[in-house]
């Protein structure tokens, strides 16, 4: 079979290959995207509780493994051209100023980035307009300095939740605007309904990369994309320095694909299997894996999901995701170690609760849905190397994810549970979510200075092969305690710029 030559082959259209493609569309690279999935379709059931949680209509059939005791989950992946962004709940915050550099957690220490926040903050205006992303500058304590406004106001609270957060603020807390890429600019398609948050977007009204990036990007004549496309393997020559081709299954076809570069963007656990399973006699531990990095350290959050309920009230909010609280991220008074982040939900429904909880009665849950309002509690994990993917000997993606920094965790839930128990809610549940909520996966290829202590250059180029590029949530040496894929973005259109050889905007604040 002959292969067909591109200049760049991105693999994967989530966050990281969409927006690669984007900020490369004006380039005059030839460029060709391959993606296993499809483009999602606009139908009904985007929108039916029961479709996207009870049904699982938007994830792949594939299990995966635990491999701390060989059992089978479904993983929280979404293979569609704009990857999990299509049912992500786009809230789209930068990472703070201290989570570039190491910070002492309880748990352990999370490293420094090999990049400071500086460098990443030009590329951050960028992103969160190629995003529309609203938002209030200065509403959230400990954010980082901006050089400038966020471009859209941000969303509004509904009633019922502008008096909860009157009622945080009278507690001494700083409820902030969530920032959010939902389209309310003049004439945006946004109709802030309560099917946002692990959706997709029956409007298309939802900032993903689908929309964002891909379909823009396609608009260019130079830029081609294979749907249905899986890569299987990465080939590269015999010096072992360059990546020549991607071997795909294409609709059950498999054939080669060669390029000049080949950016990786598969999501942290897919990208570094497609690396794994590409081993060969220069790379018998996994293409450009000569760290023995490769797979390591992964992380996802420790998440928890809060609902907090007033028996007496009900809670007619449709959009609730539209603030969160970052009081505790660095800790507070009784705690002196990091924390993390109090989120907004978009509204539980009782189908959700039913999907996750069968065995409960119906009208109890949707008694319980009517009077509650919901919370996402997230902490960062801290890498390491024990947890980490691997390809089983079947093929099959192998995980081991043993959770860690939970002390921190627990504290920050403790909080929260007070929070609004103190707000009026007599009833708070929670539930710490285990290795199948992998939403925020990252850090199995991590970025940094030393070949030996890292997988990527500060560029997301590989160390060992000169045009291999890995460029999604794999680079992150640490998952810190914010929403991942504005950080995705924002260093996708810094490597953008290092591949075509423009130097780096420099921040206006360092000016
Ligand atoms: C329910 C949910 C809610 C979320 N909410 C938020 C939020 O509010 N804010 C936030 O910042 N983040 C959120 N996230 C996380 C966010 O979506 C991810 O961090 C982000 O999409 C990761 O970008 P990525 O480029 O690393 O991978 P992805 O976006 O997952 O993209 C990977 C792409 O690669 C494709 N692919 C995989 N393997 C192959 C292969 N072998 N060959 C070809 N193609 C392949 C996949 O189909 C996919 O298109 C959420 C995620 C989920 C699931």
């Amino acid at each position: 079979m002959s292969a067909p030559h591109y200049d760049i082959i991105i693999i994967g259209t989530g966050m990281g290959g969409a927006t690669l493609a984007y900020a490369l569309r004006d380039s005059g690279a030839r460029i060709l995207l391959l993606e296993r999935g499809d483009f999602l379709p606009q139908e009904a059931q985007n929108w039916q509780v029961d479709a996207v949680f009870g049904q699982n209509r938007y994830k792949p059939a594939e299990r995966w493994i635990d491999a701390a005791d060989g059992s089978s989950f479904t993983p929280g992946v979404h293979y569609f051209v704009g990857g999990n962004t299509k049912v992500y709940g786009a809230a789209l915050p930068r990472f703070r100023r201290q989570d570039f550099e190491a910070l002492e957690h309880e748990g352990g220490t999370a490293p420094a980035w090999p990049i400071t926040y500086e460098d990443l903050e030009p590329y951050y205006n960028l992103a969160e307009e190629l995003f529309f992303v609203h938002g209030t500058a200065g509403s959230d304590p400990g954010e980082p300095p901006r050089s400038r406004p966020y471009p859209y106001p941000e969303v509004p609270h509904e009633p019922y939740m502008a008096e909860l957060i009157d009622k945080l603020r009278a507690q001494g807390l700083h409820p902030y605007s969530l920032p959010m890429a939902v389209d309310l600019r003049a004439g945006g398609r946004c109709i802030r309904c309560g099917t946002c948050d692990g959706f997709p977007c029956q409007a298309h009204a939802k900032g993903d990369a689908d929309i964002c990036c891909l379909r823009p990007a396609l608009e260019c004549d130079d830029i081609q994309l294979w749907t249905h496309t899986e890569a299987r393997r990465v080939l590269s020559d015999s010096s072992g320095k360059r990546a020549t081709t991607v071997e795909v299954k294409r609709r059950g076809e498999r054939l080669g694909v060669s390029a000049d570069k080949i950016i990786v963007a598969c999501g942290a656990v897919n990208s570094a299997i497609l690396l794994l399973r590409s081993r060969c006699g220069r790379y018998p531990d996994g293409l450009g894996n000569s760290s023995g990095l490769l797979g390591r350290n992964y992380m996802m959050h420790n998440n928890t999901a809060l609902t907090a309920v007033a028996p007496l009230k009900t809670n007619p909010t449709v959009f609730q995701k539209t603030t969160a609280v970052n009081d505790y991220y660095f800790g507070d008074d009784d705690f002196a170690w990091p924390m993390g982040n109090i989120q907004a939900l978009g509204k539980l429904q009782a189908g959700m609760l039913s999907a996750a909880k069968p065995y409960l009665p119906k009208a109890f849950l949707s008694a319980m849905a009517k009077r509650s309002v919901d919370w996402w509690v997230m902490s960062e994990d801290l890498p390491d190397p024990e947890n980490r993917v691997m390809v089983g000997d079947d093929g099959a993606v192998r995980v081991h994810w043993r959770p860690n920094n939970r002390v921190a965790h627990q504290q920050l839930i403790r909080r929260a549970k007070d929070m609004m128990r103190a707000a009026g809610y007599p009833f708070v549940f929670t539930e710490t979510l285990g290795i199948e909520t992998n939403s925020h996966q990252c850090g199995t290829a991590r970025f940094g200075d030393d070949p030996a202590e890292s997988v990527l250059d500060p560029l997301c180029k590989s160390h060992d092969i000169d045009n291999l590029y890995v460029v999604d949530s794999s680079f992150f040496p640490s998952s810190t305690a914010m929403n991942p894929a504005l950080t995705i973005c924002a260093q996708a259109l810094r490597v953008a710029d290092h591949l075509q050889g423009k130097p780096p905007l420099q921040s206006e604040l360092s000016a």
